[in-house]
């Protein structure tokens, strides 16, 4: 095996070009993409990024999802490729890096090795995973998460979106029900290049985040029910007040969070008061709640304190109870060490100025890292602003982490002859 080609950059423009060119595929007057899943947009860019890979002499596989995986072969075809890529999707005001640069990249690092006569030792799989953003249809990562057995394929083709349109129906409109049975590409380990979606790099000028963890998180569902009645002619302590018992309970949340800070947080993002009337005292509220924490004991924490905390508010509330359900839990990601150690040798070696980090968002590698070794690369991006069509970064920063992802590549990968 010969010496791997230290300094060797991807195509700084012609990534960017890509990056442009796809943002064309439902382009927003705002400068953002609006890409829902299995939309007709999202048919156009899944048909130019298959193009795209056939033409770098990649072959391309479909699943039964949707989820889309272009091979470039390696010398050694008894190991399983080396996975790269991200999502192509959008949210309905989304921006033209959330995803698509982890995809195009990906793109990217094989269009370099061809120019450059490099094969690798192992295969190297690009690929495009379905429904990442959770938009159109739930849960989000649905195709990586079917991909690793998190849900039956069957329940992921039954989930609907609000016209009531399922996930299989979809798929046929747009022509990407494929032939390849859902987690039957075989991978010997993943990285996906993503912007940060935070503030972090940007606000320490470092250009590159070497991801470590990921957070875990609990999701509830919350029902509160009082009793509606007269707001002029009920006295104040004969009130069975759910919208009052419900705002305590966004306070806890915000206090439970801050109490195991700093690497915690807690959100209440929806709420619905069941028959609004400005003159009625609410009745019935519902509401969500979810934490997050990189840590599976502050997890766990948070999720004690918040139902000794809903207890308390729900005793103190004479006529009230609450409900809450735990809807969803995820542990914390840990990503794999030989997986990070080539993701910061490669900033190193590329004189990337870098950072360990934790995903504040969820991402596709979360669900492979339950199956197999993953890390994750972070680029700055703009006011740590993403799922707007404000989301913006740099030329520089998008080309440096697909240098950094090349190089990780190639280091996992192997290089079975350089030029
Ligand atoms: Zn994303």
């Amino acid at each position: 095996m010969s010496e791997k080609p230290s300094n060797l950059p991807v195509n700084s423009d012609r990534l960017w070009g890509t990056i442009l060119e796809t943002a064309t595929f439902g382009a927003t007057p705002k400068g953002g993409v609006r890409r829902l899943t299995l939309s007709q947009e999202d048919r156009k860019v899944r048909d130019w990024f298959k193009a795209a890979c056939e033409a770098a002499g990649c072959t391309v596989t479909v699943d039964a999802l949707g989820n889309m995986f272009a091979l470039r072969p390696g010398r050694d075809p008894s190991r399983a490729p080396i996975g790269l890529g991200s999502h192509l999707d959008t949210q309905p005001t989304g921006g033209k890096f959330d995803g698509i640069l982890g995809t195009l990249a990906a793109l990217e690092v094989v269009r370099t090795l061809n120019d450059a006569g490099i094969e690798t030792e192992a295969p190297l799989c690009v690929a495009n995973w379905t429904n990442e953003e959770g938009s159109r249809f739930a849960p989000a990562m649905m195709g990586s998460a079917a991909f690793v057995g998190d849900f039956t394929v069957e329940n992921i083709l039954g989930r609907k979106d609000a016209e009531g349109v399922t996930v299989k129906e979809a798929l046929e409109a747009i022509g990407y029900v494929g032939a390849a049975p859902v987690g039957s590409q075989p991978f010997e380990a993943f990285v996906e290049l993503h912007i940060e979606q935070g503030p972090i790099l940007e606000a320490e000028s470092k250009t590159i985040g070497v991801v470590e963890h990921g957070q875990g998180i609990v999701w509830y569902d919350g029902h509160i029910t009082g009793f509606e009645s007269h707001a002029g002619s009920t006295p104040m302590p004969l009130r069975r007040d759910a919208l009052a018992t419900f705002s305590q309970i966004v306070l806890a949340v915000e206090a439970i969070a801050r109490k195991h800070g700093p690497d915690a947080v807690g959100t209440v993002g929806e709420v619905t008061i069941a028959n609004p009337s400005r003159n009625v005292i609410p009745g019935e509220v519902n509401f969500t709640c979810e934490f997050r924490s990189p840590h599976a004991e502050i997890l766990k924490s948070l999720e004690t304190d918040f139902a000794a905390a809903v207890a308390e508010i729900a005793a103190g509330r004479k006529g009230v109870t609450v409900e809450i359900e735990q809807v969803w839990r995820k542990d914390p990601t840990h990503f794999d060490p030989k997986v990070i150690g080539a993701i910061r040798e490669a900033a190193e070696g590329l004189g990337y100025s870098n950072r360990p980090m934790v995903s504040g968002a969820g991402h596709d590698a979360f669900n492979l890292a339950t199956r197999m070794p993953v890390a994750m690369i972070f680029v700055p991006c703009k006011d740590g602003l993403s799922h707007n069509e404000l989301e913006d970064a740099t030329q520089a920063d998008c080309t440096a982490g697909a240098n950094v992802l090349l190089h990780t590549v190639l280091s996992l990968a192997g290089v079975a002859n350089a030029a």
